[in-house]
């Protein structure tokens, strides 16, 4: 150290009058540990100790390092060109945040320059350094006073950057931005596979329907591989890739894009396993799937309004159009066409007359590669029809007539005189009504149910003539609020 000491006193000697280069200013940091670079000697040995003193304490409390390097001259070299040389070359400022700066002072140039690193550019920009100069240094330099501008000028340095208001800024050791954006992600990849689990739950008891009569389900959601991967895993690793970008509105606008991508493949599904099902299930059910459905989109929407103003009106339409979409054959699996005329060639009587009765309608696909048929029954109880006890044909109605009502001390009694319009088959029920309870209930007033008993094979309705029998029997009889 002692050897080092005299080769800086015997270097700062011969520079006396040398015209200086970014490389041989001598660098005191490395030398002696000082803040302060001085070979010309141009401040006093009892202001440099004393900048040295405020430098280090000042690199103590907020990691910052200021350099101050005071020459007699440096050619025609340009001072910020000069400056920002010797600041690269010395590495001035901690490499996590940058937070360097360096005063330089050129005396033959009457130049003083305060270059600041990038991570105190905040605090710290051109104008204000300006300021500093022209505002506390200059006057000094002017009378002659090196020593005293100096100080004056680092000491508006030091009190702007210790000002705790802006620590974090300063700070290079905590690296505040990389920690912020890197605890968002990790808060966010947290959450995401936290909600969308639930979602996954939610959508595998929503997103499909099992085709009638068969055990195969036909499904809108993502098989459990592709959901792991595309919802899970490539959101998760886009987000932790842009962490690393550290750029929060990058990683907002990434992931936003790609969920609108997640979004748009999702409605695709949902109108392709509705299409696929066609012809194959109820129409009632697929339309009803394809609501249910809506609603969730109608939720999303709000989350992602710009995948749905393209696809939201066509997505009422698509349900408008299933009656009408043209069915696959089950032999060739080609489309079929709908056949409009001569209807009745193809139905039964008693199909031909719930047709003109309008309990049913009939859709007839044929296929234009095998002529094979496929006979579609929707039913509809627009004119509240039901399935006849002995024909089986959605052709029986029936009228309530009230005998008396029930009190709190007697039951009620309603007859009701139903008829089948297809095959005359009459039937008459008698209809007790429980007592009025004093307090509580009226079980006169009307239930709704939410079955709505449209094919066939729901529609099993009880005959036993006891209170019981009369609730499932009003549940069937009702039109349902989906018709
Ligand atoms: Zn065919
Ligand atoms: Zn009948």
């Amino acid at each position: 150290m002692k050897n080092c000491l005299w080769l800086f006193v015997l270097l700062a000697g011969l520079a006396q009058a040398q015209t200086y280069t970014i490389q041989t200013v001598p660098n005191t940091k490395l030398i002696d540990n000082s803040y302060v670079s001085n070979p010309n000697n141009l401040l006093s040995e009892k202001t440099v100790a004393q900048i040295n003193q405020q430098l280090a304490v000042l690199e103590k409390q907020t990691s910052a390092q200021v350099a101050v390097v005071l020459l007699s001259s440096i050619g025609d070299a340009n001072d910020f060109d000069f400056a920002q040389g010797l600041f690269r070359l010395w590495g001035i400022g901690k490499s996590g945040n940058d937070n360097g700066l360096l005063i330089l002072y050129v005396e033959d140039q009457h130049i003083v320059r305060i270059h600041t690193g990038y991570g105190l550019e905040g605090i710290l920009p051109d104008a204000t350094c300006k300021r500093i100069e022209m505002q506390f240094m200059v006057p000094h330099f002017r009378n002659g006073d090196t020593d005293a501008g100096m100080l004056a000028g680092l000491n508006e340095v030091i009190h702007i950057i210790s000002n705790p208001q802006y620590a974090s800024e300063v700070n290079a050791n905590e690296s505040p931005g990389r920690s912020a954006i890197e605890w968002f992600a990790l808060i966010f990849m947290i959450g995401w596979a936290i909600i969308f689990s639930v979602v996954f739950l939610i959508n595998l008891s929503m997103d499909h329907f099992k085709k009638a009569g068969s055990k195969e389900i036909l499904s809108a959601s993502l098989s459990v591989g592709q959901w792991l991967l595309l919802v899970l895993m490539v959101p998760i690793g886009l987000a932790y890739l842009l962490s690393l970008a550290n750029s929060w509105i990058l990683l907002l606008v990434v992931l936003y894009v790609y969920l609108d991508l997640l979004v748009v493949d999702k409605y695709k599904r949902v109108i392709a396993c509705a299409h696929e099902a066609l012809g194959k299930e109820s129409l009632y059910k697929i339309q009803h799937f394809m609501k249910v459905q809506g609603v969730v989109w109608s939720e999303w929407a709000l989350i992602f309004p710009i995948p749905f103003a393209f696809i939201g009106g066509r997505y009422k339409k698509i349900i408008q159009e299933l009656p009408t979409y043209p069915r696959l054959c089950q032999k060739c699996n080609q489309k079929m066409s709908l056949q409009s005329a001569d209807q009745n060639n193809f139905l039964t009587d008693k199909q031909q007359f719930e047709a003109k009765i309008e309990s049913a309608t009939y859709y007839i696909w044929q296929c234009k590669g095998c002529a094979s048929t496929l006979i579609e029954r929707n039913p509809s109880n627009k004119n509240y029809f039901e399935r006849c006890m002995k024909c089986g044909v959605m052709a029986f109605q029936s009228t309530l007539k009230t005998i008396r009502l029930a009190s709190q001390k007697q039951t009620g009694l309603q007859l009701k005189v139903g008829t089948c319009k297809y095959c005359n088959y009459t039937e008459e029920q008698e209809l007790i009504l429980p007592k009025l309870q004093k307090h509580g209930k009226n079980y006169n007033s009307d239930r709704t149910s939410d079955d709505s008993g449209s094919s066939w094979s729901s529609s099993s309705g009880s005959d036993s003539g006891g209170s019981w029998g009369w609730w499932r029997f009003r549940g069937r009889w009702e039109p349902a609020a989906g018709w």
